[in-house]
């Protein structure tokens, strides 16, 4: 959500800054625009515009720009709608200052009734704006009191004035006319990374702008603020004062975050899941002691004995994880396990003690609300861990310890190898509290051994791609859908209706399949085709009882069914066979064809796979 990019250095920003918004397209955005400042003369110099990248990188060719110190931005609008004009960069004043901003300005009303009454006039609808005003309002107060508009102290001056002034979270990055070789970079609650290079620097809101240009980053954390110069990085912490950077290596690779073959990211990672579910495992598996090990946890054996209670925090497909992780605990370990939506355990009030462990579950680590849950349990003294997938990003480093799921970069905005990675280490986790508690030895070794078999079972289930297609074909003209499972595949009911929602823009709703006669088979006729997830299993007969009363009401049925299941295809419409594993790793082979259908479905209706309308990648607004 919303990308950042800003440079300092003797390159030509333009293309820079271009080429790294091209980069965090994939975070989703609704506009783009650059502001490009001349070294020698300090004019800025603004292109922006309502659309994609590309339309803003045509508007730079007809109308170039020149520099060597830019700042850029893809907005995911908040607060005014997406237009040209509410584009970011935004001007303060009459150009002293121009920022870019990714987050929620709460009291932007009131500080913009005050800037109006001083005098300032707003040209957007947007929250930013006002933050450029302020800005450009406190640089003419220190002016006032004596400070040199031409020095970066003045600047930097008024911008802390400003930021305390600010409620809400911001990612800022800010040019300032008369000091033409200085870019600004403060945060609170939105990602920014910089990166450290020979006499350029670069600030971004992920790493992914910097691969190829930088190898070292720093961090940012909350309450701090960079002035970058092409030689110098000065590090502040707005509440406690100075600090030294602490320079991190990029480990990133490029290759990463290339599309190669496939026509798109979603693709790409729906086929890179045998690869990654063996990366979330790897050196975790400890077959000598039938358990699992985690090197980031830093609690220690007696920790983790006295936990009584987990508590998994998440929003979107992380939490439809989670809850395929809550059966998983309860079941291995005996531990109590609730899932919280992220957005609402930080403001609810539940009764948390301290034997209660909160893991908060996020691919990107930026995820505002799943953040902010985190922030509160910790506050209450909670042991707060993460399972993450960005290396360094602001849940990991906050978090007391976690763990990484290694699937490199996920790109397309519906999220596919993040999820069976959650899954796998879910497992991995009960197995590991289990092992600590009721779990016996032979137990513990079985659940290895399937899970060791994972990565090529997730391989046999990829071969069912073609009939997926032909199925999608048959289809992808209904507008209403209907998914149903039970035990560990309700959870994947709910991630197959929302893949098809995000990226289809099909009506769909998840169900726990018995739930279906309270309320949804009233949905069910010749127009409401029903996704049945009826693996073999403890309660196969009844999901097919399910599976047979909406068949009764002539409701077409997709059955994703155990192979040599022969029965099944006397019933369903359409049967999508997957291996045959153990029922708590189901959810990765049963998935698996869900994110496919709906893959193909959405390339059928003509949609932007990848980009889907009004959703980002990484949610870092509330
Ligand atoms: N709230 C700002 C706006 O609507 C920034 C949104 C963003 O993070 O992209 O312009």
């Amino acid at each position: 959500m919303c990308g950042i990019v800003g440079y300092v250095g003797f390159r030509k920003s333009p293309e820079l800054l271009i080429e790294g918004l091209r980069r965090l397209e994939y975070r989703g955005y609704d506009s783009a625009g650059i502001a490009v400042q001349n070294g020698n003369g300090g004019e800025i110099n603004i292109r922006k515009k309502a659309g994609r990248v590309d339309e803003l990188a045509n508007l730079v060719q007809n109308d170039p720009v020149d520099g060597t110190i830019g700042i850029g931005h893809t907005r995911w609008a908040t607060h005014g709608e997406t237009t040209d004009v509410n584009s970011h960069p935004h001007i303060g004043g009459n150009g002293e200052v121009v920022i870019v901003h990714n987050g929620v300005i709460e009291n932007y009303a009131s500080l913009r009734t005050k800037l109006q009454e001083q005098g300032f006039v707003f040209h957007t609808t947007t929250d930013t704006e006002v933050v450029a005003h302020l800005i450009a309002h406190h640089l003419a107060e220190q002016i006032k009191l004596g400070g040199d508009p031409a020095s970066v102290d003045t600047c930097i001056a008024a911008i802390e004035i400003s930021l305390k002034r600010l409620k809400g979270t911001y990612g800022i990055v800010a040019l300032f006319r008369d000091v033409p070789d200085l870019v600004v970079a403060a945060r609170l609650g939105s990602p920014l990374v910089i990166g450290v290079g020979d006499r350029e620097h670069y600030v971004a809101s992920d790493a992914s702008p910097l691969v190829g240009y930088v190898d070292e980053v720093v961090y940012l954390s909350d309450h701090e603020l960079a002035t970058l110069t092409a030689d110098e990085i000065h590090l502040k912490h707005l509440e406690t004062g100075q600090l030294s950077p602490s320079i991190q290596t990029l480990d990133q690779v490029s290759n990463d975050v290339e599309l190669g073959d496939y026509e798109h990211y979603m693709l790409k990672e729906i086929y890179e899941q045998p690869q990654t579910i063996e990366n979330a495992m790897r050196g975790r598996l400890n077959a000598d002691e039938a358990t699992a090990v985690f090197g980031g946890l830093n609690l220690d054996a007696p920790q983790l004995r006295r936990i009584d209670r987990v508590v998994l925090t998440a929003c979107g497909t992380s939490w439809h994880a989670g809850l395929v992780g809550e059966y998983m605990l309860e079941e291995f370990a005996r531990l109590p396990t609730e899932v919280e939506y992220a957005s609402e355990l930080r403001y609810r009030n539940p009764p948390l003690s301290d034997r209660t462990m909160i893991f908060a579950i996020t691919q990107s680590g930026e995820t505002a609300d799943t953040l902010a849950a985190m922030r509160e349990c910790k506050r209450k003294g909670l042991p707060t861990l993460a399972i993450c997938n960005v290396v360094g990003s602001t849940i990991a480093r906050e978090a007391d310890g976690g763990i990484y799921l290694h699937a490199g970069s996920e790109i397309g905005v519906a999220s596919t190898k993040a999820f069976t990675s959650q899954v796998t280490v879910l497992a991995q986790l009960a197995l590991f509290m289990g092992r600590m508690r009721h779990l016996s030895y032979p137990a513990g070794s079985r659940i290895i051994e399937h899970l060791k078999a994972m990565p090529e079972k997730a391989e046999q289930t990829l071969k069912c791609d073609e009939l997926v297609h032909d199925i999608a074909k048959k289809y992808h003209g209904f507008d209403n859908f209907l998914y149903m499972g039970r035990l560990y595949n309700f959870p994947v009911a709910l991630e197959g209706a929302l893949k098809l929602k995000e990226i289809s823009y099909i009506h769909a709703e998840g169900y726990p399949a018995a739930e279906m006669k309270h309320g949804p088979i009233a949905l069910v006729d010749e127009q409401t085709p029903s996704v049945f997830i009826v693996p073999r299993g403890s309660i196969y007969p009844k999901v097919m009882s399910n599976l047979e009363e909406v068949k009764a009401r002539k409701g077409p049925i997709i059955a994703i069914a155990c192979e040599g299941d022969e029965k099944i295809a006397d019933i369903a419409d359409d049967v999508i066979y997957v291996p045959d594993v153990e029922e708590y790793l189901q959810p990765i082979v049963t998935s698996i064809p869900l994110q496919l259908l709906s893959y193909h479905i959405a390339c059928m209706r003509g949609c932007n796979v990848d980009r889907p309308r009004n959703l980002a990648k990484s949610v870092t607004v509330e």
